[in-house]
């Protein structure tokens, strides 16, 4: 099983201002290759690989000695990742999806990472040491599991440096077999409700640190482009963030840890946030609320414990079907939080409701998957 670690980095103000110069000679990096790819596009029609561009570190090397000091692997990464952007880009196109997103040049505050693989450093005990940069401490919260495949060393917003280590081969920790059932839909009042009739409300403390992000933002808005007050309003923003983030995350692996340790098989409507722009209302919310990395969570946990988690593909009536007897709801509207069924007379809370038909549903595609049809994702 493939996990990542995250940890706090700690170290003096040499060690992470040289790890700041990486950050910026692999910025200037990538914008340099990105200026080459369409140069060479515009110009004779050409598509070049990043293979070639790899070709041409121990050019820039030469010609450029300042970057003798970053690891060989690290620019090399810095050429894939401008190839992924590529990558999607043209993968986009090709789906229609959303508009262009061509690759753009990175600003200063728009590169914030780089990463290494297998060579140019050392873990020892707590601290992790990284060649022409120095040695880190981390703040170990549990130990590193697995075989490390990359390093990602970040910097976010708020100046707070972090490592991120990527493993392969880390053992799973299977829970107890159950065979309880549970359909999650995401609520409108609520963050999310469950065919057992429980919904969870995003908690007050979040929604506190949300209000007082969105004072932040307004305050940073009103600030001069240039000027102390303005970075300073930055920095206060990026805090608030970051409170927000991590207080989210803590509310999110909490939930997905109940449902994950409680159920043997969970099921979600598979959202599609960017196909739900026609409301935008709706839409907001629930990328607000953190529904996708409520997923993805459940997702991996459910993983390691031997869980199933079925997305179920998006269908339309989820939540203007009677969970009783199947008749269609058609005035159903947004603002209608409570319904009563024309055809069975039932009376629906409509998150309830939906979460009840997302239940169903599951159930029956986990039937299927243990007749030894193919598995459904
Ligand atoms: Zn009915």
């Amino acid at each position: 099983m493939k996990k990542t670690f995250k940890y706090r980095l700690l170290g003096n103000r040499e060690t992470f201002g040289r790890a700041d110069r990486w950050l910026y000679l692999c910025r200037q990096l990538y914008n340099s290759a990105l200026a080459e790819r369409i140069y060479a596009y515009r110009g004779q029609r050409v598509s070049l690989s990043s293979y070639s561009q790899i070709k041409e570190l121990p050019e820039l090397k030469v010609a450029m000695p300042e970057y003798r000091e970053v690891g060989s692997q690290v620019l090399q990464d810095v050429l894939e990742r401008l190839y992924r952007a590529y990558k999607a880009f043209f993968r986009r196109r090709a789906n229609r999806e959303g508009k262009g997103g061509f690759p753009r040049f990175r600003g200063r505050y728009r590169y914030d990472s780089f990463t290494l693989k297998q060579a140019g450093w050392t873990l020892e005990d707590r601290y992790l040491s990284i060649r022409n940069v120095g040695k880190f401490k981390l703040r170990l919260s549990r130990p590193i599991e697995g075989t490390i495949k990359t390093i990602t060393i970040r910097r976010e917003s708020t100046g707070k440096w972090y490592a991120c280590f990527s493993c392969d081969n880390v053992p799973e920790r299977k829970l107890p077999e159950s065979d309880r059932v549970i359909g999650i839909d995401v609520g409108i009042k609520s963050f999310c409700v469950d065919s057992d009739g429980n919904g969870t409300d995003n908690p007050q403390y979040l929604k506190q640190s949300q209000r007082d992000l969105r004072v932040k933002q307004r305050t940073l808005f009103r600030r001069k482009k240039s000027g102390m007050r303005r970075v300073k309003a930055r920095l206060q923003v990026a805090k608030a963030h970051e409170k927000v983030r991590n207080q989210r995350s803590d509310f999110l692996h909490k939930l997905a840890n109940y449902y994950v340790r409680n159920y043997g098989v969970i099921a979600v409507e598979n959202l599609n946030i960017r196909g739900m722009v026609r409301n935008h209302k709706l839409a907001r919310s629930i990328s607000d609320a953190g529904w996708g990395m409520f997923v993805g969570l459940m997702d991996y946990k459910a993983a390691e414990a031997g869980r199933t988690l079925i997305r179920i593909p998006r269908f339309e009536p989820s939540s203007k079907m009677c969970s009783e007897c199947g008749a269609i709801n058609q005035e159903l509207k947004l603002s209608d939080r409570q319904w009563v069924c024309q055809n069975c007379g039932a009376l629906h809370d409509r998150d309830f409701n939906a979460a009840k038909n997302i239940f169903r549903v599951g159930q029956t595609l986990q039937e299927v998957t243990y007749a030894g049809a193919q598995s459904v994702s």
